[in-house]
């Protein structure tokens, strides 16, 4: 799934832009060329950076290579990080398996809940 506005890379079962809040499409009806020629997809956005830490050490527990994405690049600071929007990219041979990893932490995270 392709942003038409950015041309972020997202994978299959994220639906809008975490940028722009707009709609992907998907990659075969993309006309453009993309900016971000990498191997890389999004696969998890999110505005707290100790969620995508998670992510990034079970990913790399499933031996998926991970890539951490923040705004601001600047050393990791909590108390500074509220507020960015931190991105989790996968290699595109990886997205399928790091969807069914992140989708299953999901769940269970549902299920712990506690208000
Ligand atoms: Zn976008």
């Amino acid at each position: 799934m392709i942003c038409p506005n950015c041309e972020s890379e997202y994978i299959d079962g994220i639906t809008t832009c975490a940028d722009c809040s707009i709609e992907l499409i998907p990659v075969e009806e993309f006309k453009g060329n993309l900016v971000t020629p990498s191997d890389w997809v999004i696969a998890y956005t999110s505005m707290d950076p100790i969620e995508v830490d998670m992510l990034k050490a079970n990913l790399e527990g499933g031996e998926i290579e991970c890539l951490i994405l923040s705004q601001k690049d600047s050393s990791y600071n909590i108390s500074n990080a509220n507020f960015s929007l931190v991105k989790l990219l996968v290699k595109k041979s990886d997205a399928k398996t790091a969807m069914a990893i992140i989708n299953d932490i999901n769940d269970r995270a549902e299920e712990d809940e506690e208000g």
